[in-house]
């Protein structure tokens, strides 16, 4: 986390005390690190420099329109998974041919606006799915270019809820079937099946279940080749991990090679979804303390950001490094407290029995690692209001999503007439 670092006494992101993020936007307020989010970009960009390869962020892990447009500054294109993300994307100038949709539902609408854009590839995952698409390409008098994505049945290592790529899982079409889908789309008008995709998970912290997936598809290929058709692309998803609790996740370098080995020979052009691996350790959540309140048997910091702006704790009991803005002295002693927010859940819970030094009512806390799937995921239960994003980029900061007002939420309700004036 060399992007958020203590100086004089105090975590900067960047070179900007984050007391004056806090001060001129408020709390809780997500901050990005736009040299964080480049750095992790262009070591990926960076490890398959010598390969056939482009790389499409997973637009989900964190869907600003300043970070997509950030990424796309470097060459990177975007994954999407609805026609938001989708609009998202081309806002932010991701040009379309550099965009990949994938996704379990796709609408038949989602799909036309798709071909309407003409993007680069729509990753196929059930055949309905796929006669769907026949359907409306045609009507459209457009050819869809896909990729069918399979699900290879190998266990990714990660927690239940962010594993894609087992049998039971609803992803992808079972890979003993898709010869056989293959071939459908090739003879199913409006659609030009040009490769594989397959994305077995997230937060993976070894490199074994993608040899093994990749391995699975590899020679999915090959059997697709010898029966004479066309295979020019291969989407291998997204998934490398990153550092919340000291895990070591796969270097990009590393993977790249196993990559190199596994589709050597195969001739293709090689895609990526990269979403948490990017963005995940550029961000953090800042949140002040309301109040310090001992319990009977618990010490409880209640804070000011809750499981509605990051809820991957009470979701997957994720772990989150926790610190004071202002720099703990050398030394001091800690005490176990359990971080909460005000939220009406049990579950609004960061963390449980975590050594921190000494708190009061008004300091600043920084929830490390909140930079994937924490604002894309936040809601306004509790009719709280959104969090704000704030982008850094050296001494200078932006508000990217400013916090809406309470008028604008409480106007997204209608009261029927029926119902009257009140
Ligand atoms: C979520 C998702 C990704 C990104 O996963 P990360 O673990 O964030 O890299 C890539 N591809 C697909 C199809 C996804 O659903």
């Amino acid at each position: 986390m060399t992007d958020f670092t203590y100086r004089n006494g105090e975590l900067h992101a960047e070179d900007v005390p984050l007391s004056r993020i806090a001060a001129e936007v408020g709390t809780p307020v997500y901050c990005y690190s736009s040299t964080g989010i480049e750095r992790q970009a262009t070591r990926f960009l960076k490890a398959f420099a010598d390969q056939p390869a482009s790389i499409h962020y997973a637009v989900k892990a964190n869907s600003n329109l300043a970070v997509i447009r950030l990424l796309a500054k470097l060459g990177v294109g975007a994954d999407v998974v609805s026609e938001g993300e989708l609009r998202r994307a081309l806002a932010a100038g991701v040009p379309a041919q550099k965009i990949v949709f994938s996704g379990v539902g796709k609408s038949a609408e989602e799909m036309e606006f798709a071909l309407g854009r003409d993007i680069f590839q729509i990753n196929v995952e059930s055949e309905p799915e796929l006669r769907l698409l026949s359907a409306v390409a045609s009507r459209m008098g457009k050819t869809a270019r896909i990729a069918l994505r399979v699900n290879p049945d190998v266990d990714a290592r990660t927690h239940a809820k962010i594993s894609t790529g087992k049998k039971e899982n609803k992803f992808g079409i079972e890979i003993d079937r898709a010869q056989e889908i293959y071939r459908l789309a090739a003879d199913l008008p409006g659609i030009s099946p040009q490769g594989i995709a397959v994305h077995i998970g997230s937060q993976l912290t070894r490199l074994s279940p993608f040899d093994l997936a990749f391995q699975r598809v590899a020679e999915l290929v090959r059997q697709l080749r010898a029966e004479g058709m066309t295979v020019s692309q291969l989407d291998l998803g997204g998934g490398i991990g990153i550092s919340y609790r000291g895990e070591v996740p796969p270097d990009p370098v590393d993977y790249a090679q196993l990559v190199k080995r596994v589709t050597a020979g195969l001739d293709v052009s090689l895609a990526f979804e990269p979403g948490r691996y990017i963005v995940g350790n550029a961000g953090i959540l800042v949140s002040r303390i309301l109040y310090v309140k001992q319990g009977l048997s618990r010490r409880f910091v209640i804070q000011d950001a809750a499981m509605n702006d990051l809820i991957r704790p009470s979701l997957y009991e994720a772990w989150h490094e926790i610190v004071p803005v202002k720099e703990p002295a050398a030394g001091v002693s800690l005490d176990a407290v359990d971080i909460v927010g005000p939220v009406c859940e049990t579950g609004d819970t960061f963390a449980t029995e975590r050594p921190l030094s000494p708190v009061e009512s008004g300091d600043l806390l920084a929830i490390l690692s909140a930079g994937a799937y924490g604002a894309t995921m936040s809601s306004s239960y509790n009719t709280r209001l959104l969090a704000p994003e704030v982008l850094v980029r050296g001494s200078v900061f932006s508000v990217i999503r400013p916090r809406p007002s309470f008028e604008e939420l409480l106007s997204q309700d209608k009261i029927p007439d029926w119902l009257g004036q009140g």
